[in-house]
């Protein structure tokens, strides 16, 4: 009885110990913040992606009915093209182009720039 008790003091003097390590493990700086938005937002859209491949299966199986595979099908659709809007909007403001010429802003799309007119590639 007084070894089981001299293990559970020593089993929490180490938890009290390392807890406050691990925690400070875990404490993440703004950079690696960012990097692991896009990494999650990456994730997220894979599983999406295979939630909607799930869903086709199942209506393909006769699991779903036609609304409830459109119905579910939508939303997942929806939130794939909410993160693939939040990662090119990144990917976008990474690549802010400006003209040769005279250093207006452009768009990547743009042809000629729209201040001076000069052709863009
Ligand atoms: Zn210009």
């Amino acid at each position: 009885m007084d070894s089981t008790f001299g293990i559970l003091i020593s089993l929490a003097a180490i938890v009290f110990t390392f807890l406050p390590l691990l925690r400070k493990g875990k404490t993440i700086s703004p950079v690696d913040r960012l990097h692991r938005n896009r990494e999650s937002l990456e994730f997220d859209l894979e599983n999406l992606e295979t939630h909607l491949r799930e869903l086709e299966f199942d209506f393909k199986m006769g699991i779903l009915d036609s609304e409830d595979y459109k119905e579910s099908k939508g939303e997942v659709q929806q939130q794939i093209d909410t993160i693939h809007k939040e990662l090119t909007g990144e990917k976008d403001s990474k690549k802010t182009l400006s003209c040769p010429s005279c250093g207006a802003a452009v768009k990547a799309h743009n042809k000629f720039c729209k201040s001076c007119g000069h052709p863009l590639k």
